[in-house]
This record gives C-alpha cells, sequence and structure tokens, in this order.
C-alpha cells in the first residue's frame, strides 16, 4: 500500500513512518517543518520505500496514494498559540486538501484528530458521544476550533460517499522524537531532569492528563484503519490519569534526580482534568495500551539522553 503522511517530521508522523515502512508498505512524507525536525526525516530517507515532498498544506496538492494520514497541525500549545491563524487555516485548509487529494485518488483517510475537541471536559471520563466545553474565542481555539472543523469536514465527505474519513481523538500521547523544545509537559520535564534544572509547574500541579505511549497509539491507527467498516470517531489514549505533580515526581524518580519544583501561572483555558473512557476502542478494534507510563519514560528519557544536545 501506498501512505501519504502529512506530518510526517513530526513526533508521530516520525513513529507512524517507521511503523507502515516496518510493516513493509511505501510511505511518502509530506511536511514544511512548522513544528517538525528535519532530522526525523533523515532517519526516514534511510529507507528506500520513504519519499519526501516538502510542502505547506495550506497550499493544495496531488499526490497519489492510497491512503492519507494527515497528521499535519503543531500540537503543542506554545507552537499552535504562536501563530493562531496559521494554526487554525493548518486544521481547516489541511483537512480540507487531504480529503480533496483523498477523494481524487479513493484513498481512505485517517484524521489525528485530538482530546482537544472535549475542551475542559464536564463529563469525566470523556465517551465518544460528549459533545464537549469548548471556548470558540480563547487562546487554544485556534486549535480546539480548528480540529473540531477539521472533524466537520471528515463527517460531511463521509456522510456524502466522497471519502471514508476515519477520525482518531487522540489524548496527551509521548515518546521518542518529540523536539525537546516542543514546551510540552513530559519533553519539559525531561530536559528539565537532564539538565538540572526545577521542573515548571503550571497552577497548583493539580490538573491531570492521561499519557499514552506513541508505540501503543500507533497499533490503534493501524487497527482503526484495518477496520472493515468506518466506525465514527473513537478516542485512543491511556487511561491512567495523573497530576502533573504526580508525573513530575514519577519523571524525577526514574531519573534519579530530587530537584526543585517551580510553580509558575496556569495557562488561559488549561483543562483541568482528561481522562479517555476507551470502552469503543476496546471493543471495536480490540485495542488498548501496553506501556504503562513508568517504562514509557524510561524509553523517552534514554532517548533524550542519547541526543547530542539533550
Ligand atoms: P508535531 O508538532 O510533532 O508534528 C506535526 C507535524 O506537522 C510537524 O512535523 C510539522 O512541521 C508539520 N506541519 C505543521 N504545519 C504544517 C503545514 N502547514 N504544512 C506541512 N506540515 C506541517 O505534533 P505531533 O504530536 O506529532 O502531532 C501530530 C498530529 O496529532 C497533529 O495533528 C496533532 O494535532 C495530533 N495530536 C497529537 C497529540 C499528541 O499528544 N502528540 C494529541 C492529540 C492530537
Ligand atoms: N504543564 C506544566 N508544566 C510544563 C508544561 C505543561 O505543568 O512545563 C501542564 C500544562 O499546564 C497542562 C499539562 O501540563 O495542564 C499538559 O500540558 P501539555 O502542553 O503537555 O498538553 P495539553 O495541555 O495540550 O494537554
Amino acid at each position: 500500500m501506498r501512505y501519504l503522511i502529512t506530518g510526517a517530521a513530526g513526533f508521530l508522523g516520525t513513529h507512524l513512518a517507521s511503523r507502515l515502512l516496518a510493516d513493509g508498505h511505501e510511505v511518502i512524507g509530506l511536511d514544511n517543518f512548522h513544528s517538525g525536525a528535519e532530522a526525523n526525516i533523515s532517519r526516514l530517507r534511510l529507507d528506500s520505500k520513504f519519499q519526501f515532498v516538502q510542502h505547506d498544506v495550506v497550499i493544495p496538492y496531488d499526490i497519489p496514494c492510497e491512503v492519507v494520514c494527515n497528521l499535519a497541525c503543531p500540537a503543542s500549545p506554545p507552537y499552535y498559540q504562536r501563530d493562531p491563524i496559521y494554526t487554525a487555516k493548518i486544521a481547516f485548509l489541511g483537512t480540507l486538501h487531504a480529503l480533496e487529494n483523498a477523494e481524487r485518488y479513493r484513498a481512505k483517510v485517517l484524521q489525528a484528530s485530538t482530546s482537544e475537541i472535549y475542551g475542559d471536559p464536564l463529563v469525566h471520563p470523556q465517551p465518544e458521544d460528549y459533545l464537549g466545553n469548548v471556548n470558540p474565542i480563547g487562546v487554544r481555539s485556534c486549535y480546539d476550533e480548528g480540529k473540531r472543523i477539521g472533524e466537520t469536514l471528515c463527517a460531511d465527505f463521509t456522510r456524502l460517499g466522497r471519502v471514508d474519513a476515519r477520525l482518531v481523538r487522540i489524548f496527551n500521547t509521548y515518546g521518542p522524537y518529540m523536539r525537546a523544545d516542543d514546551g510540552r509537559v513530559v519533553t519539559n520535564f525531561i530536559a528539565q531532569v537532564l539538565r538540572g534544572q526545577a521542573l515548571t509547574l503550571y497552577g497548583a500541579g493539580k490538573q491531570t492528563r492521561s499519557f499514552c505511549y506513541a508505540d501503543d497509539l500507533i497499533e490503534g491507527f493501524i487497527r482503526m484503519l484495518a477496520h472493515p467498516t468506518n466506525p465514527g470517531p473513537i478516542n485512543l489514549g491511556n487511561p491512567h490519569e495523573f497530576t502533573m505533580l504526580q508525573l513530575a515526581e514519577e519523571v524525577q524518580r526514574i531519573a534519579g534526580t530530587a530537584l526543585p519544583l517551580k510553580f509558575e501561572p496556569l495557562p488561559e483555558d488549561d483543562p483541568r482534568q482528561r481522562q479517555p473512557d476507551i470502552s469503543k476502542a476496546r471493543r471495536l478494534l480490540g485495542w488498548e495500551p501496553q506501556v504503562p507510563l513508568a517504562a514509557g519514560l524510561v524509553k523517552t528519557i534514554e532517548y533524550f539522553k542519547a541526543l547530542p544536545r539533550a
């Protein structure tokens, strides 16, 4: 099969491309390095079944393929808030162009949606039929609302019979190939322990997230694409929920450090809690995460330690 991955130079794009190449597929990676890393593409280029196209998804493209995995979009809050209008364009136009390219070649689409479509959830844990609590005009809205219109486009193309577009709602995922400077909590804490710096906790550190290791998530993508019919949106994430204080303790325990904590203001609209209800993924895809937080953190810390200037 010939897969097109938009956002291939990013964290998840690199994992997905590696997995598909290992499974014997051809992969075309498309990226403009807005938030990804050229080093990730250099690694993928070692496989002759990988091709790279440098392109911005807000501009239409025409690339023959059998599956489009639409991952292009900055995912870290500091990155996507840096140029919010561009983020909204990527989420809307990037998804439209992925769907149009797929329609041209009768390709299936895997759309990287997000738990952010639930906003600051009032229902806990979040099942797929929860419609969310999203601020349409806040600092996170460019991403949250962008991803919501992305889902709308996928649902309408699917309803109209133009494309089979499958929605995965990804909850916080971490692992190797993230950028050390990407600003998300796992990479911040790891970079801080490796540099011997205080760990930055936003607010009181009592907000929760549920962290999924990258390999588990990618297995969910593969099962979603292999499902005989389009099952509608599916949450993919690890249901084990931790406060940011607990995460800081766990990173320090594994790294063997006892650095101070530095409390900083809570960013605007920061969701207080987040935990996926994965019963639909369990039932329809036979999927659930296998890698506990501690084991995933060990692998991630090893990766960052091995980088030249971690
Ligand atoms: P990432 O920032 O590491 O990767 C995104 C990639 O998209 C980067 O390589 C970037 O350069 C590329 N990109 C951005 N704008 C582009 C544009 N205009 N044209 C071409 N390429 C562009 O993020 P990630 O964590 O790998 O996330 C991948 C996808 O998964 C995103 O769509 C994100 O919204 C979604 N997601 C990720 C998480 C997570 O926890 N990692 C959670 C929910 C959803
Ligand atoms: N966070 C933190 N310290 C950091 C970076 C983030 O306490 O150095 C918090 C952040 O406020 C949020 C949680 O960690 O509550 C997860 O943040 P991240 O940016 O990784 O993802 P998202 O908010 O999109 O879930």
